[in-house]
């Protein structure tokens, strides 16, 4: 059986699969995390791919000073590479998927269990059915069909099943660490079938605004945290339109391609005390090409600013904490030729099909581990998945339709590089 056929023939078992990955509950940090990379592994072996399963050292790779950074505990995590040998001298091609989700939220605003793994409506449910299990069953149905029609490329096809990508990239820097490398890399996270080129950055801080506590019956002997921090958060903000004034074109489709938020606001502990601390965590966007030095820099001046035209302030500053995901942002290097592949196999594979017109080339204001692959691999590497939007939302979906038309496109990708 041709590759062709063997990706054709095993459609309906390729949608089985991305249902029981749903079915696995693996947000970042739980038991479950570990449970999916060896249910994975075990597929794979299964079938007789050769695969590297490995616990990774997390301890160690931590106290690095180059780590990405990490929001959950985690005792234990796995790291899984498959790889399709080559015949000798030709280009590794990497696929690179995670299998990590972030928590379902609040439960209510979902119609349906969030780990249903329901099909309706030509769509998988589910979290993490878009981010990104859609795009890592689609990976793994195309490297399933070359190994299966007994395709021999001249170069290896590897596929890196990672955790931990949603607090920081905890998977991919291990795989990066394990020595695993590549010439390319597609990570099939949702693009919606577009190219995407280049990542914005995202560093998570942590705000310190301090108070003095008194009864709040005598609230002005008192210096409330909560005031303090309303002088702090309009100075962020004017931060942050300043920051988007002028933007790659790359990112111009986003109205805020750099964003600045704060997500976690926690003051005082008593109802009538004047609160003498407030916390407040958020993440601070990265442009493209700004080392991350200079972006914390632009922050804290901003911050110690702010601090210095208020007597209070000047006094007791504002402390700023990096802590958790340090995404720097990352492009794929302009010198490669693998956007341009990726555009041709899209369209030599779908042409007259829904999906034939060429996919849009653009950056994205979020970071994703692109920026491990192109920054610390030196692995060019793009984003070319199913689905639309991030994930992250209630009743979280992705089209079957994307799916297999991925899997065809990573194909003829492989067939080609
Ligand atoms: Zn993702």
């Amino acid at each position: 059986m041709d590759v062709h056929n063997a990706l054709l023939s095993s459609r309906d078992e390729t949608i089985r699969t991305l249902v029981d990955l749903v079915r696995v509950p693996s947000v970042g940090g739980t038991q479950a995390e570990g449970e999916i990379v060896r249910h994975v592994a075990g597929l794979l072996a299964a079938e007789g791919v050769e695969t590297d399963l490995w616990q990774i050292p997390v301890a160690e790779l931590a106290a690095r000073p180059d780590f990405p950074g990490m929001e959950v505990e985690r005792s234990e995590a796995w790291g899984l590479v498959a790889r399709l040998p080559g015949t000798g001298g030709g280009r590794t091609l990497m696929f690179n998927g995670h299998l990590d989700v972030v928590p379902p939220g609040d439960l209510s605003t979902w119609s349906d269990d969030p780990f249903s793994g329901r099909v309706a409506d030509g769509h998988v449910y589910g979290r993490g059915a878009c981010d990104m299990k859609g795009g890592f069953a689609a990976a793994l149905a195309a490297l399933l069909a070359l190994h299966r029609s007994g395709t021999r490329l001249p170069g290896d096809v590897l596929l890196a099943a990672v955790v931990g990508e949603e607090d920081g990239g905890l998977g991919t820097y291990a795989t990066l660490d394990r020595g695993w490398r590549a010439d390319a890399c597609v990570i099939t996270e949702p693009t919606a079938l577009d190219v995407l080129a280049a990542n914005g950055g995202a560093l998570t801080f942590r705000l310190r605004v301090p108070g003095l506590a008194a009864h709040a019956c005598a609230r002005t002997s008192g210096v409330s945290a909560v005031e303090k921090f309303q002088l702090v958060f309009p100075v962020l903000r004017a931060l942050e339109a300043s920051r988007n004034r002028s933007v790659d074109p790359m990112m111009r489709r986003w109205d805020i391609a750099y964003p600045l938020e704060i997500g976690t606001v926690r003051a005082g502990d008593w109802a009538s005390t004047v609160p003498d601390l407030l916390v407040a965590e958020g993440r601070f966007g990265v442009a493209l090409d700004e080392p991350v030095d200079e972006a914390r820099a632009a922050f804290e001046r901003t911050v110690a600013e702010a601090c210095a035209a208020d007597p209070w302030l000047k006094e007791h500053p504002v402390t700023v904490e990096w802590w958790g995901g340090q995404f720097a942002s990352g492009r794929c290097p302009s010198g490669t030729d693998l956007v341009r592949r990726v555009l041709d196999a899209h369209t030599s594979t779908h042409a007259g099909s829904p999906f034939a017109a060429e996919p849009a080339v653009v950056g994205a204001p979020y970071g994703s581990d692109l920026r491990l692959l192109t920054n610390i691999g030196g692995i060019p590497a793009v984003q070319y998945g199913p689905g639309v939007g991030y994930g992250h939302c209630p009743d979280e979906k992705v089209s079957i339709e994307q799916v297999h038309a991925c899997s065809a496109t990573l194909v003829n990708l492989a067939l080609a590089f």
